[in-house]
């Protein structure tokens, strides 16, 4: 069997020219046979590859050798199959979209994993704040962690409102691999949060060094995996929004006209042919008939016309 992982990772780092960057790292991808997206901006790199073991090594040589690079942290995770279709890098105006300008330099302390570890167990005082969306929260999170409730990281700046009682508290941020949260605790620093620390490396580098101890359930990831294992005990936290019973199973909706994202167990999934309701499955059956009507009115057109 093939020896497959996965990687994520980010550096914010000046890119001058990212144009000409974008053009060269997608063909250095895709000569090594690598499938995954980076997102490249004048304000650094951010990227999920994956590839057999040997190739993300190449990968990874490749990327440090570039002196920007050169303390580049990898996440790597071991994958039965690759979860991507494509390789794709994309000049984005951000790496990680938040519609806010932050200055670094407040950024948030980094805490290490076995630092949080500690605080948990010594039962310290703190505020554990999940800086992801609500779907991904839903699936699996810190052990009393707080979340603000966004669709999207943009909605991040002004959900704080939500927790200004919180501003003299000691506040830990953490999501999935760390990039989202140097833009969440800078922010938060420079909007009155006085005592705001940041999760180093996020979730991904906890679970592999602290599995089955204040993480629970499963992590959300940005490829066809959807979630990602991070404790060696299977236990669902969340439920099938139709009939309400565990499941962390993600999907689309298969009607492309709803696209939503929604947990749906596999008898409800079987039950509903991928729909997320039952209006859903009328609107997609629709959908299937005029698909093939329009395609036998091809043939007929097709053969009258021959
Ligand atoms: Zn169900
Ligand atoms: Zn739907």
């Amino acid at each position: 069997m093939n020896d497959l992982r996965v990687i994520l990772f980010y550096k914010f780092v000046r890119i001058e020219n990212p144009e000409k960057f974008v053009k060269e790292h997608l063909k250095f991808c895709k000569n090594l046979g690598l499938l995954g997206r980076v997102l490249v901006s004048e304000e650094g790199i951010n990227g999920s590859v994956a590839g057999t073991a040997e190739k993300i090594g190449e990968y990874e040589k490749y990327l440090k050798k570039d002196q920007r690079f050169s303390d580049m942290v990898f996440k790597e995770d071991p994958v039965v199959e690759i979860p991507f279709t494509k390789m794709k890098v994309r000049l984005r105006k951000e790496i990680v979209t938040f519609g806010k300008k932050v200055d670094f330099e407040k950024k948030g302390e980094y805490i290490l994993p076995e630092k949080l570890k500690e605080m948990y167990e010594n039962k310290e005082e703190f505020i554990i704040l999940d800086a992801r969306n609500y779907y991904e929260y839903k699936v699996g999170r810190f052990k009393n962690s707080v979340h603000l409730s966004i669709k999207n990281f943009r909605e991040f700046p002004e959900s704080l409102k939500k927790i200004k009682n919180l501003k003299n508290k000691k506040i830990v941020t953490y999501c999935t691999g760390g990039v989202r949260c140097e833009k969440a605790s800078s922010y938060m620093k420079e909007n009155g949060f006085k005592n705001v620390m940041q999760l180093k490396d996020g979730i991904i580098n906890f679970g592999k060094q602290f599995p089955d101890t204040y993480w629970e359930g499963k992590c959300f990831v940005f490829d066809k995996r959807l979630v990602s294992k991070i404790n060696t005990n299977e236990k669902t936290i969340s439920n099938c929004e139709i009939c309400l019973k565990p499941s962390d199973l993600y999907r689309n909706c298969r009607n492309l006209n709803c696209d939503k994202l929604i947990i749906e167990c596999l008898s409800c999934q079987k039950e509903l042919n991928g729909c997320c309701s039952q209006e859903c499955l009328l609107d997609f059956r629709k959908q299937c008939i005029q698909k093939a009507m329009k395609n036998q009115g091809r043939k007929i057109l097709g053969a009258i016309t021959n």
